[in-house]
């Protein structure tokens, strides 16, 4: 295991067990990408255009109380579309999701997978204005909503998507099942492949469901490496 994955998993508070005998001689395996490497990309007018509508936008009651809309961060022309529920009061204040502790989990538990907000994955939330104290967003919110994250798919045309917490997963999927039972399956959002695990938040208050995330993670990873191959490329975009 590379150490730096290892440091990342540790940070998620997963147990590495290393033996101490020698390790075999590794055999030689094929190169399966981890995500294209894509790194700051100018983003396209109708994609600005799109930004500029949602922090202008007033189609819900959220807007009289949010500090600012949250669209959204990452390289544009990424493969991997991460989706939360809504901002906090620390993405509220600062205009990008998953900041403070649950955003540092979250990126912990991306790069123990190779993702990095600022190089190959893209992250927003269903709803882009918060949610005043941090309640569950309504249907009426989600519904007024959903079509920005909708466009930003259209605009993106990501390879794979994310679904974290119950929220984003329900709304995304347009179910009311439990997460424990959306986790583990390929579903689709549109046309895209759409997998499901916890939200950070949760996982910092429920530190033993870590090890399922892992795997949720794994899945989601090898989910991706199997499209790309399919796909006779190398996980580059064009
Ligand atoms: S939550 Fe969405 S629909 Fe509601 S005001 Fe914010 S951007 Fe508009």
């Amino acid at each position: 295991m590379r150490p730096q994955r290892q440091q990342y998993l540790e940070a998620l508070g997963i147990d590495v067990w290393v033996s101490r005998a020698a390790p075999p001689a590794a055999a030689p395996v094929a190169a399966v990408p981890v995500a294209a490497e894509v790194g700051p990309s100018t983003p396209s007018p109708a994609w600005l255009a799109l930004r500029e509508e949602v922090l202008r936008c007033t189609k819900c009651p959220l807007h009289a109380t949010r500090t600012q809309g949250v669209f959204g961060v990452g390289p544009q022309r990424a493969d991997w579309l991460v989706v939360g529920e809504a901002p906090g009061a620390e993405e509220d204040r600062r205009g990008e999701p998953f900041v403070g502790a649950a955003g540092q989990l979250l990126d912990a538990m991306l790069k123990a997978i190779g993702l990095d907000r600022r190089s190959n994955v893209y992250i927003a939330n269903v709803l882009k204005s918060r949610p005043p104290g941090n309640r569950d967003p309504s249907p009426e919110e989600v519904r007024a909503c959903l079509p920005y994250l909708h466009r930003q798919v259209e605009l993106l045309q990501p390879k794979i998507m994310l679904a974290v917490g119950r929220i984003a997963a329900q709304s995304l999927l347009a179910t009311d099942a439990p997460l424990g039972r959306l986790r583990s399956q390929v579903h689709r959002f549109g046309s895209i492949p759409l997998v499901v695990t916890y939200h950070p938040a949760y996982l910092l208050r429920s530190p033993g469901e870590k090890r399922k995330a892992w795997e949720d993670l794994k899945f989601a990873r090898s989910l991706y490496q199997q499209l790309a191959q399919d796909g006779g490329g190398d996980g580059q975009r064009a």
